[in-house]
């Protein structure tokens, strides 16, 4: 599903991505973990072509860009749905209307069937409660809910999240996780930046350890946890235990 190739970003003369390659397999699901500035969010940004790698090639279901043809950095962004840290609604739409608004707007759909939609996937992450309060009336981890529901409208081929729930109070973080773990249920192709590491034992099918602009290691939730083998890994291991 993504086919990333030799990958290096930099921004000015830093170098902070410095030779990736990474497959995403349909269905699959994988973390990127690491410290803080390793270039998790940098490495998940080029894959829907919001950065453009230096050098390098990303392909997602089958659509390579380039950086100088914005034709098909529009064409691969259209393939996946991204959900940030800071949710991002429409404060003066309602949480319907937040979820309608691509598919009139983008998809150019008749507002009934839109609606339709919007509500059933209001109902799939458990807020058709509230679906016509507006985000300041929510809660975040409410927010970020309708803000999945929102990028799956679109019917994305993958689904990519930086720190989904890093910007929420504790007690809301399950709520989110949960609905993500569902959608992984469901076989979505998902691609995470995540600090939160019993979800990335439990959820993903693999795990990739992000180290200084490169994939340390990557493997199975067992192997990155239970037998890891870089000096890297074992001292992150170590410093979130
Ligand atoms: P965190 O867990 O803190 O979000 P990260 O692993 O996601 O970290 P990135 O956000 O990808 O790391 O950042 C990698 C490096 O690139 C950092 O040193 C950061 O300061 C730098 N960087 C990221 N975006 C930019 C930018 N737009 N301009 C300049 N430097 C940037």
């Amino acid at each position: 599903m993504i086919e990333m190739r030799d990958i290096h970003k930099s921004f000015g003369d830093k170098e902070v991505i410095k030779g990736v390659d990474l497959d995403v397999r349909n269905g699959e699901v994988v973390v990127l973990i690491g410290r803080s500035g390793s270039g998790k969010t940098t490495l998940l940004r080029m894959m829907n072509a919001l950065e453009l790698p230096t050098t390098g090639t990303v392909t997602v279901d089958g659509q390579t860009y380039s950086n100088q043809d914005k034709q098909s950095q529009i064409a691969v962004r259209k393939k996946s749905g991204m959900v940030f840290q800071n949710y991002q609604l429409f404060p003066h739409m309602t949480a319907l209307e937040n979820v309608m608004e691509g598919l009139v707007i983008v998809k150019k759909m008749p507002k009934e069937e839109a609606r339709g939609i919007a509500v059933n996937l209001l109902q799939k992450v458990g807020l058709e409660h509230v679906m016509n309060q507006y985000p300041s009336g929510l809660s975040g981890g409410q927010q970020q809910r309708v803000g999945i529901a929102r990028a799956l409208a679109m019917n994305p081929k993958v689904m990519l999240f930086d720190e989904p729930t890093s910007a929420l109070d504790p007690e809301l973080v399950n709520d989110v996780l949960n609905v993500m773990k569902d959608l992984a249920g469901d076989g979505m192709t998902m691609v995470i930046v995540t600090h939160e590491m019993n979800f990335a034992k439990n959820v993903a099918n693999r795990i990739a350890f992000i180290h200084e602009g490169q994939i340390a290691e990557m493997g199975t939730p067992d192997d990155i946890f239970n037998q890891p083998k870089s000096e890297p890994l074992k001292r992150f291991l170590n410093m979130i235990e």
